[in-house]
């Protein structure tokens, strides 16, 4: 098997794909050491093509993304940060992480960028510990006289380890919409902090301002976190940052979901959480549509601390990430961007609408932003059902709880459609009442079966075959004219896979 001779040959004389000639060469030389991962990137791709992306947490990103992504800058150690390393021999990672850095700095308005985080989660590890640092630590050592921690005594740092571990966070509950690591018991934030959570609203679904400033005084917390991974409504970061500057807490946004519609102006003004909050955490890859990773913005009083994430939090930075954070925050500062941005959200409106005129309920009726949040417990079904029955009829979206929901995080009542990668292809009005059309035409076939106790099962269906080919045809429709990365020909692979 010669992959690349192969192509050669057939395109010889032919116009240069350079495009599909970088994507050949590198299954190529994948296929080499292992086949089977080199078709399973080939099979990736033609699965992401023949179903319809409506996870609201992916997207697509550009080739240029992924070629800075793919090459030998993963080598590189460069624990530090850019001119303070304690590798040697880091000019070039050090000028990745500067452009980076600023480009990010340039795009979002922000004092300070730090670049390293490998992910959203490990973004928030960054935030919690610099704020921390620099509140507790610091004021700490500034007490007994000291600036290094190496040189207090035992009995001294047990003092400091005891405040650090018994500091107020509030964040915004799993099920109203909040993520994992903004203090579920789960995770390692619900164990660094004494957490507290705000719902939404049961009647709107939606944040109640009064009662988050009222729990904002009864706790009083170090940090108040806001930021979201399913939450349909917009948020006015101008009043919360009066409320907590009110009772002295730190306003810290995760904006993993939403940044690029911040970096795209569609979310601005009292909605831009970088121009209020202290601190701002994000992915690198929903919305934004950059590389897997993650980001902290800060203002200039965080910026030493935040810039210690490793050695604080993380180990060596991911210098072929930060390289392709660089492309993508210069792909995002452009008109193109913004127009995508404003589309996303406009994608997302349509969407929820035609589902509504079909009679899917949708959690507050609409949404403000890139998500829909769809009730299925109404059609006597959990999440896990209806996101399985929509996977076999060619739609890839996930299920999700809902506000006080009653089948737990597993079954769900619940899905979350996100309209970022739909957008990415260039679909719009007609697409989006189509597809709400065909999720309405499935979900309504869809009927719960019975499990080997006789109950009602929360994870077995039964589906109707006719209703499952006919929307299997419609989604194939749709995406023939919405072809995921035109340029790569996945049909020349077929002899390889
Ligand atoms: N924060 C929020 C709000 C998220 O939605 C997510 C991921 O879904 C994360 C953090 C974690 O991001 P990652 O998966 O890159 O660690």
């Amino acid at each position: 098997m010669d992959i690349l001779k192969d192509y050669l040959a057939k395109t010889a004389g032919g116009e240069l794909n350079r495009e599909m000639l970088t994507f050949v060469a590198n299954i190529d030389m994948v296929a080499r050491q292992n086949p089977t991962i080199a078709k399973t990137i080939v099979q990736e791709l033609i699965d992401q093509r023949s179903h319809l992306k409506l996870i609201a947490s992916e997207n697509f990103c550009s080739l240029p993304v992924q070629s800075a992504m793919g090459n030998l800058l993963t080598d590189k150690y460069a624990e530090g940060y850019a001119g303070n390393r304690f590798y040697a021999g880091c000019d070039n990672v050090d000028e990745i992480e500067r452009i980076a850095s600023k480009e990010a700095c340039d795009l979002f308005g922000a004092q300070h960028a730090y670049v390293q985080p490998h992910s959203g989660a490990d973004a928030n590890l960054v935030a919690f510990w610099a704020i921390l640092r620099k509140h507790v630590q610091t004021p700490a050592l500034e007490k007994f006289g000291e600036k290094n921690l190496l040189n207090i005594t035992n009995e001294q740092w047990d003092e400091i380890r005891a405040e650090m571990g018994n500091q107020k966070l509030l964040g915004m509950d799993l099920y109203s919409g909040g993520h994992l690591t903004h203090g579920y018991r789960h995770n390692a934030s619900a164990q660094m902090f004494d957490c507290y959570n705000y719902h939404v609203d049961k009647e709107t679904g939606l944040l109640d301002y009064d009662n988050l400033r009222q729990m904002l005084h009864e706790v009083k917390p170090l940090i108040f976190l806001i930021g979201f991974s399913a939450y349909p409504g917009n948020i006015d970061y101008a009043i919360l940052k009066q409320y907590a500057d009110e009772v002295g807490a730190v306003m810290m946004v995760d904006m993993a979901h939403f940044a690029g519609l911040v970096a795209g102006g569609a979310l601005s003004g009292k909605y831009n959480p970088v121009a209020y909050a202290d601190i701002c955490t994000t992915t690198t890859h929903k919305t934004l549509r950059g590389p897997r990773g993650g980001m902290v913005l800060c203002t200039e009083a965080y910026a030493e601390y935040v810039d210690k994430g490793c050695p604080h939090v993380i180990g060596g930075p991911l210098p072929h990430v930060m390289a392709a954070k660089a492309i993508a925050f210069k792909e995002a500062n452009t008109p193109e961007f913004k127009t995508y941005a404003h589309k996303i959200i406009e994608n997302s409106k349509h969407l929820a609408a035609s589902l509504v005129e079909k009679g899917i309920g949708v959690q507050t009726g609409t949404t403000e932003n890139h998500i829909v949040l769809v009730d299925v417990a109404a059609l006597g079904l959990t999440g896990r059902q209806a996101e399985n029955a929509l996977r076999e009829c060619g739609l890839t979206l996930n299920r999700n709880t809902l506000p006080f929901d009653a089948h737990g995080p597993w079954y769900t009542s619940g899905l979350r459609l996100g309209t970022p990668a739909t957008t990415t292809l260039g679909m719009g009005k007609e697409e989006m009442a189509e597809i709400a059309d065909i999720i309405a035409t499935v979900l309504k076939s869809v009927k719960p079966s019975l499990d080997k106790k006789g109950n009602v099962s929360k994870a077995r269906y039964t589906i109707d075959e006719g209703v499952k080919a006919a929307s299997i045809e419609r989604i194939k429709g749709i995406l023939s004219k919405f072809v995921l990365y035109p340029e790569i020909d996945t049909d020349f692979f077929a002899k390889y896979l």
